[in-house]
């Protein structure tokens, strides 16, 4: 099953892009953060959630 796999290094490159260097949540730039951000899940996957793209977030 495809929703029990990690985030791939595809799928991270893929949704920073998306999200424009930018935390998806809360609009802030990457380029000023102290942490590197993560690429999360929105639905856990303990709820079912994908790991697929429209159930990753780029965030701070
Ligand atoms: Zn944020």
């Amino acid at each position: 099953m495809s929703n029990t796999r990690r985030v791939t290094p595809q799928q991270k490159k893929a949704v920073a892009e998306r999200a424009n260097g930018c935390c998806e949540y809360c609009r802030s730039p990457v380029r000023y953060a102290i942490q590197p951000f993560s690429v999360e899940h929105i639905t856990p996957k303990s709820r079912g959630g994908e790991t697929a793209l429209h159930n990753l977030a780029f965030s701070c």
